[in-house]
């Protein structure tokens, strides 16, 4: 059976790239596998498109159902953002750089999981450990996913890992300069023109289960914060369907790439334990908390205090 390996829903850029190296390194050691990516009707990211135009890789095939299938997960272990019937599926490897979640598996599967800024950095040593040289085009998503995550080096998610493995892939993937790539996948990422509110406040969401409580969080990443200005009533309302939709809260970080710090957005049933949460205070459901770059590493672990996980 092919394994399928697959990224995170809302796939972004490490997730899909992720999925198509892992899925080479695997043929690569004789084990067929295909990469995949849980999008309907091929919905990429922005981002995510301009990296796989500019090195000329295919898009992974839509996977919406695990079921009885053999996967491979990159990017996550929790069930909640995988693809539907994924308890039903077998899972055969992870490889990831978040926080462990709750997928389990009956045999004993490769699981690498290391607390760096990209699972391409995982990646980049896992090729490099097995002996197998990573193919031009795949090295530069690869770099790509690494800026991305590592928001260009910025994120308090980054390591020395990081670095050391863009270093070596700039090489492989014939890319002198990565603050010029990072600047295109910044305004890919972040044009906000004509894209319906909903689209922008899913364009990188996760949900996470906090002790019960389901709670949403998006993130954009800007250039300025002025480029959602005009946009903040209708990403309200747009917030205000999600959390309908029995949620206890949703956040949107409106992430200032150059200022380095977010707008986070609150609606919530409690705002108050928010706002204690983060040591801010709302004004017109929103707050500035300086040097937050990073949702994983930031908002996620003060929401799981504030929620007591
Ligand atoms: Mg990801
Ligand atoms: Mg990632
Ligand atoms: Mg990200």
């Amino acid at each position: 059976m092919t394994v399928c390996v697959v990224g995170h829903s809302n796939p972004d850029t490490d997730s899909v790239t992720a999925a198509i190296a892992y899925a080479a390194l695997l043929n690569a050691q004789g084990t067929e596998a295909k990469a995949c990516m849980q999008s309907e009707a091929d919905v990429l990211n922005p981002e995510s498109k301009l990296v796989l135009d500019r090195f000329g890789l295919a898009a992974p095939e839509a996977l919406s159902d695990a079921a009885g299938k053999q996967v491979a997960l990159v990017d996550f272990s929790d069930i909640g953002q995988g693809p539907a019937n994924l308890v039903d599926a077998e899972v055969v490897a992870i490889v990831d750089h978040h926080k462990i979640g709750d997928v389990t598996t009956n045999n004993p599967i490769l699981f690498r999981a290391e607390p760096v800024g990209c699972t391409g950095t995982v990646l980049n040593k896992m090729f490099k450990e097995a002996g197998v040289a990573i193919p031009k085009d795949v090295a530069g998503g690869m770099l790509c996913a690494i800026l991305s995550d590592t928001v260009n080096f910025k994120s308090p998610t980054c390591t020395d890992d990081d670095k050391a493995a863009v270093a070596e892939l700039k090489g492989v993937a014939g890319i002198d300069d990565t603050d010029a790539l990072f600047m295109d996948m910044l305004k890919a990422k972040s044009a906000v023109d004509g894209v319906p509110a909903k689209d922008l406040l899913f364009r990188d969401y996760k949900d996470f289960d906090m002790k019960g409580n389901k709670v949403g969080v998006g993130q954009l990443e800007l250039a300025t914060l002025d480029q959602v200005a005009n946009l903040r009533e209708e990403l309200m309302k747009a917030m205000a369907e999600v959390k309908a939709d029995g949620r206890h809260t949703v956040l949107l970080m409106l992430t200032d790439v150059v200022k380095e710090g977010t707008d986070l957005v609150v609606l919530s049933d409690d705002p108050a334990m928010i706002e204690k949460a983060f040591s801010g205070k709302l004004e017109n459901a929103s707050m500035w908390i300086d040097g937050m770059m990073s949702r994983k590493k930031q908002t996620v672990p003060n929401l799981q205090e504030a929620f007591g996980c």
